[in-house]
């Protein structure tokens, strides 16, 4: 892999978040889930999320089918939501420089646990450039199976950045290093501010960024 990049709480933050996904899960169920069914999931990704939560409403896992159907009815409640004039996403402007400066000279990728729909939706909105790959959510894969995927037939360097333990942990399982994004990921990784300069987020992909160790 590449250098990958986290979206939410990484790259800049889109609010009701969570609300909104409640929401479009309402609009296909009947029901929106409740804050704290939302809590008791244990997942990072809009797949595991949205698969807890219809285990817990009918018992069984989720089909493909109706992930599909959640990620329609969120993309379009995003869409709404974030609408010239209605509310505006943060974008944190010096991480998304940085990335950009080490998409020119290094592989980059965003990995999130977003709906593919809803990541390109999201990535559209902070100006993300269309050449970076995008690997969204996927039936039956966790934040880890992404990271492996986009490593995939890349020697490195690899790094991710990431703003949440479940970003820490996913690095940790797929074997590569890891840069924190704000306060929420304490440890001995690297870790800078959400209004970190481009510079800096150069300077950290450029000395944490590890190759393969067989490649090395
Ligand atoms: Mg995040």
């Amino acid at each position: 892999m590449p250098i990958c990049f986290d979206l939410d709480g990484t790259l800049g933050t889109f609010s009701s978040g969570y609300l909104l996904l409640r929401e479009a899960l309402g609009e296909l169920w009947g029901q929106a889930p409740t804050r704290e069914e939302l809590g008791r999931c244990s997942g990072s990704t809009d797949w595991e999320i949205v698969d807890e939560l219809h285990r817990m409403r009918y018992g069984t896992g989720l089909e493909e089918a109706g992930y599909a159907a959640y990620e329609e009815a969120c993309v379009r409640r995003f869409r709404q939501t974030f609408a010239p004039g209605g509310e505006a996403a943060v974008a944190f402007r010096g991480v998304l420089e940085g990335m950009h400066w080490l998409a020119t000279t290094r592989r980059v990728w965003l990995v999130s646990g977003n709906a593919p729909g809803l990541l390109a939706f999201k990535a559209e909105v902070l100006g993300i450039d269309p050449a970076i790959p995008r690997l969204g959510s996927l039936p039956r894969h966790d934040r880890s199976d992404l990271l492996r995927l986009a490593r995939r037939g890349c020697p490195g360097p690899h790094l991710y950045f990431g703003d949440r333990p479940h970003d820490l942990a996913a690095a940790r399982a797929a074997g590569m290093p890891f840069v924190g994004v704000g306060e929420q990921v304490p440890g001995a990784h690297p870790i800078l501010g959400a209004d970190a300069p481009a510079t800096l987020v150069v300077e950290v992909a450029t000395r944490h960024a590890r190759a393969d160790a067989s490649e090395s």
